[in-house]
C-alpha cells in the first residue's frame, strides 16, 4: 500500500469508529443524565435515553442559547454569544462539557439525579 493512501485510510477509520460509537454509546460516561447549567444553578436536567425531542432555550442577559435534544443526543443548535464555540462543540458525546463561556452557560453529563418520576423542570 503506497504511504499517500494513509490519510484516506485514517479518516474511513475514524468515520466508521465515529458511527460505531455514535450506535453503541461508547464514548459516554457512564450515564445518559445530562444537566443544563447557568452560574451554578442547574435548570434543566434528562436522561436522555427518555427525552423526546425537544428545543430548549435559555437567556443570559438578553442572549439566547437554543439547545436542542435530537435522537437521545443533545447539542447547542444556536447561540447569541460572539464565539460559538458552543455551538461548534456540536454533540455532547464525552465528559467533556459544552460550555458557553459568554452566556454562563454549559451542559454536561452528570451522576446526581433530580429527576423526579422521569419529569423535569
Ligand atoms: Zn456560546
Amino acid at each position: 500500500m503506497k504511504w499517500k493512501k494513509w490519510p484516506f485510510v485514517l479518516v474511513g477509520i475514524i468515520l466508521l469508529i465515529g458511527i460505531a460509537g455514535s450506535v453503541l454509546v461508547l464514548q459516554r460516561p457512564g450515564t445518559n443524565l445530562v444537566e443544563i447549567v447557568q452560574d451554578g444553578e442547574v435548570l434543566y436536567q434528562f436522561d436522555l435515553l427518555q427525552a423526546e425531542d425537544q428545543i430548549i432555550k435559555v437567556e443570559y442577559s438578553g442572549r439566547v442559547n437554543t439547545i436542542e435534544i435530537k435522537d437521545h443526543q443533545i447539542h447547542m443548535l444556536e447561540a447569541e454569544c460572539p464565539d460559538k464555540t458552543c455551538v461548534n462543540a456540536g454533540w455532547l458525546n464525552s465528559a467533556a462539557p459544552i460550555v458557553c463561556l459568554p452566556n454562563h452557560l454549559v451542559i454536561r453529563f452528570t451522576n446526581n439525579s433530580n429527576i423526579v418520576d422521569g419529569v423535569v423542570g
